[in-house]
């Protein structure tokens, strides 16, 4: 193991599963910790604080980000999120892996901001298949997931800032990818994951099935 911890970075369009694949992540490897965001959000009642979030009210969100406690932060939805310095330095300097779980604003601060993140982006099988999941959310009318559909690929878009590229097409097969590309970068040999899953080589084969800007077609 390197002597810090690494932090991984996974983000995807809203709909792709990301959370279910970042729970599933940390489960299976002990060596690799959820970073505990902040959020001004209201806890879902089956969300515990401290555990999925510390859920904040906007002021205390307010006054932590006027004392620079936050390594990123972001405005999605119309809630705040962020990634405290506490939630991630102490893990970090006792050399134990993280997995960050963020939208993409998110993402990009962190790829400007730490040089030893890795970005994983995870992507829909396919538009339609997007599509089936946004609408399939249930209360939606149908502006709200128009609004969800532009900003699907707005997001999709967001794949050009990712080292890797992984298809969420079926669960337990994208946790083990995901698995393999932390064992990988945590044994300094990433050679062969970035061969598979490295995001200019995954988005060539989509360019296809997939609105992304920038992949070739054909
Ligand atoms: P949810 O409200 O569904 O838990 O999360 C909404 C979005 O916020 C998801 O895309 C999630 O990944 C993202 N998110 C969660 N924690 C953070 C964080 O600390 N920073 C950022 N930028 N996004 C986050």
């Amino acid at each position: 193991m390197s002597e810090r911890g690494i932090p991984f970075v996974v983000s995807a369009p809203s709909g792709t599963g990301k959370t279910t694949v970042c729970r599933g992540v940390v489960e299976r490897d002990p060596k690799i910790g959820f970073s505990i965001s902040h959020t001004t959000r209201a806890r879902r009642p089956d969300e515990l604080d401290g555990v999925h979030y510390h859920f904040v009210s906007s002021e205390e969100f307010a006054e932590l980000i006027a004392a620079d406690g936050f390594v990123e932060h972001a405005e999605y939805a119309g809630n705040q999120y962020g990634t405290s310095w506490s939630a991630i330095d102490g893990p970090l300097s006792q050399g134990r892996d993280l997995l960050l779980e963020v939208e993409v604003q998110g993402a990009r601060q962190l790829r400007e901001r730490r040089s030893d993140a890795r970005l994983v982006f995870l992507l829909p099988p396919s538009w339609e298949e997007l599509e089936r999941r946004l609408r399939g959310r249930g209360t939606d009318g149908p502006e709200a997931i128009a609004r969800r559909l532009d900003v699907a690929h707005i997001e999709l878009a967001a794949v050009h800032q990712f080292d890797y590229a992984v298809v969420n097409d079926e669960v337990e097969t994208t946790i083990d990818a995901v698995l393999s590309i932390v064992r990988a970068e945590r044994d300094g040999d990433p050679a062969p994951v970035l061969a598979r899953y490295g995001r200019a080589r995954v988005v060539a084969e989509l360019g296809e099935v997939l609105p992304i800007p920038g992949a070739s077609r054909g």
